[in-house]
């Protein structure tokens, strides 16, 4: 059970502790009709990096509808269910429950205030002093061909968890997090990176609520404890 080495949790930010995509509720609601084909340019055709897709999308948005868009998150975004638990049992069992996003700082933050205690976020950062919001990247290194599969990475967010102390926990929902189920010691997927995950073979641990994820955890707390004594 974890190896005898201390458990971290790395989690996504949409589509995983939100239940939809925030990215794509905001450029929804904001955003003029061009996102579509921003979209398409990063998923379908691939012409575009999710790195570049992404800095263009937020580009479509003007700097001044900030406070808009905050605005609108915080009354609409819904968080996964059983997340509030299971930061508490984090919290209680000395996980370090850390956040890992392609997503932005300026709608992250605001939405997990109420748990800023509990938790740390490495995300990327809105830049708002020029007339359309600009993106900076602080954990993507500019030379990175690892994958091209993020806008973070978060494979280097792990590697600062070291795999010879830490047992590594990803969490995710999406080909941005198939990066760090490589270097994670135990993966809990659901929607596409199950599909994602399989196709080269891998088996997640299936999760649809936090409270699935936590009985997992919750087993694996008590069988240490049962050994340790
Ligand atoms: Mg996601």
């Amino acid at each position: 059970v974890f190896n005898n080495k201390q458990p971290v949790i790395f989690c996504d930010f949409d589509g995983t502790i939100t239940d939809k995509d925030v990215i794509m509720m905001v450029m929804e609601k904001f955003a003029p009709p061009e996102w579509h084909a921003i979209v398409d340019d990063i998923m379908l055709h691939r012409s575009l990096s999710i790195k570049e897709g992404v800095q263009a999308l937020f580009h479509l948005l003007e700097s001044s509808q900030k406070a808009e868009i905050i605005d609108f998150v915080l009354k609409t975004v819904r968080l996964r269910q059983g997340f509030e638990a299971f930061l508490l049992f984090c919290q209680q069992q000395h996980i370090p429950f850390i956040v890992v996003s392609g997503g932005v700082d300026f709608f992250i933050t605001p939405i997990l205030e109420p748990y800023k205690n509990q938790l740390q976020i490495f995300c990327n950062q809105g830049d708002f002093s020029s007339p359309r919001i600009r993106l900076t990247m602080p954990y993507l290194k500019e030379d990175c061909t690892a994958c091209g599969q993020c806008a973070v990475c978060k494979i280097s967010i792990l590697e600062l968890y070291p795999s010879e102390a830490y047992y590594r926990i990803a969490i995710g929902d999406s080909i941005t997090d198939l990066g760090m189920t490589h270097v994670a010691d135990q993966t809990f997927a659901r929607s596409k990176l199950v599909t994602y995950m399989r196709e080269i073979g891998k088996e997640p641990l299936l999760f649809e609520t936090f409270h699935d994820i936590q009985r997992v955890l919750e087993a694996g707390v008590r069988n240490k404890m049962i050994h340790a004594h």
